[in-house]
């Protein structure tokens, strides 16, 4: 069977190219709308508030960008995978995996500025010192919890955006942004629907340097297991800390059953029970743990020590060759320092990357989301 988007309606003719009007019928108005930004920065008539995507000016165009991009929208992701990644390396868990690995940042400073092992902004700050790239799509700590996309040139800069915010980010509007810019090699960190997002971009009929989807020359997925919504998320929140003193937060293996609230001097502690509500609607119906549209991707690890010792290290799936030839590099520089993979580590990844597309599968009201939280638990 032919693994498709989730459909917005259950109409077996599903409806494969729309304009704005679709994307409002079947995206915005449903709760499917990831607000990733991949419809914003291409017109005027679409914009990101808060952590919501908005429409400005209505549109009658029968046929839009803002549809065919949208991660949310029908699209034959098979046909997607066997186009980007070598088929003898294509799972049916993971997506393509060319390797696995236990890995992180080998200088500890850099781990202690980062959400796990440090991996990710390694690898980031990496390419933009070699000038693999030459400008990075990051998310930064923005006010009350809203994260803010940004893009940067300076590994300096790079190298201080670590850490994770688990509300949505607005990552594919900032990279629509930096396309109308001068950057010739850009750089992506991304979760798996706004991953998804710009696999879709790369396959517009336009030509590659028209679009100029040429200069993507690197995406660096993260795993996901979904992301908040701001509003109730914060509503939570501030009954027990100061939304401004807020500097991290995590979600340890699912057994922990709990979110973590990092501030300066104490750690809040809510109960899975309290925030699986505030779990973003589109998350639900989203199959994809790993990003599965990147060079590599990396997410929390699990080793046989405990989640004290994990929490320092990575999980990385290396996707294709730009993504394999970018950790070899980081391996040669001594950036990346790594560890031997337990034994059962990637089949309990693709245990835990099943569970989230079956969960996706369900009717709502059944979405499992609960189950998968902090992912491979
Ligand atoms: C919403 C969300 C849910 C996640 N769920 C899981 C999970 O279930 N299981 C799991 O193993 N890992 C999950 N992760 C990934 C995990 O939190 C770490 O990002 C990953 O392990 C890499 O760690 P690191 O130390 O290498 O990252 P760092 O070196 O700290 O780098 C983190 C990077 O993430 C980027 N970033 C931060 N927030 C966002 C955002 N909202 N959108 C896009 N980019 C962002 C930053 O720009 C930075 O480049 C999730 C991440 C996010 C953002």
């Amino acid at each position: 069977m032919r693994e498709t988007e989730r459909k917005a309606d259950s109409s077996e003719e599903e409806k494969v190219q729309g304009g704005q009007r679709e994307l409002e019928e079947r995206v915005l108005r449903t709760g499917f709308c990831t607000g990733c930004g991949a419809c914003v920065n291409l017109c005027p008539y679409q914009a990101s508030y808060r952590d919501r995507t908005v429409i400005l000016h209505h549109c009658d165009l029968a046929q839009g960008r803002c549809f065919a991009f949208c991660p949310r929208t029908p699209a034959d992701l098979t046909d997607m995978k066997s186009r980007f990644y070598d088929e003898a390396d294509l799972t049916h868990e993971l997506g393509a995996v060319k390797g696995f690995f236990i890995a992180r940042a080998a200088q500890e400073g850099n781990r202690r500025r980062s959400q796990h092992g440090g991996v990710v902004t390694a690898l980031m700050t990496l390419a933009l010192r070699e000038g693999l790239i030459d400008a990075a799509v990051l998310t930064e700590k923005g006010e009350e919890l809203l994260p803010r996309a940004v893009t940067v040139s300076e590994p300096e800069a790079a190298a201080q955006l670590g850490g994770s915010r688990f509300v949505v980010s607005p990552t594919v509007a900032e990279f629509n942004r930096a396309l109308r810019t001068d950057c010739r090699r850009i750089g992506v960190v991304a979760t798996p629907c706004q991953a998804l997002a710009i696999a879709k971009m790369r396959l517009q009929p336009l030509a590659a340097a028209e679009s100029g989807m040429d200069r993507l020359k690197l995406v660096v997925g993260l795993f996901c297991g979904w992301a908040l919504s701001w509003r109730p998320l914060t509503d939570i929140l501030r009954e027990k800390t100061d939304l401004a003193a807020v500097i991290g937060m995590d979600i340890p293996p699912s057994r922990y059953h709990t979110l973590e609230v990092y501030m300066p001097e104490e750690t809040a502690r809510f109960s899975l029970d309290e925030i699986t509500p505030c779990v973003r609607e589109s998350c639900r119906s989203c199959a994809d743990m790993t990003a599965e549209f990147s060079d590599l991707s990396v997410g929390s690890a699990r080793l046989p020590e405990g989640w004290e010792a994990a929490r320092l290290w990575n999980q990385v799936i290396v996707r294709t060759k730009r993504g394999r030839d970018l950790l070899e590099l980081a391996r040669r520089r001594g950036v990346l320092e790594f560890r031997e993979v337990p034994a059962g580590n990637l089949e309990k990844l693709k245990a835990a990357s099943l569970n989230k597309k079956k969960a996706a599968n369900r009717p709502q009201g059944q979405s499992g989301a609960g189950d998968r939280m902090g992912q491979a638990g």
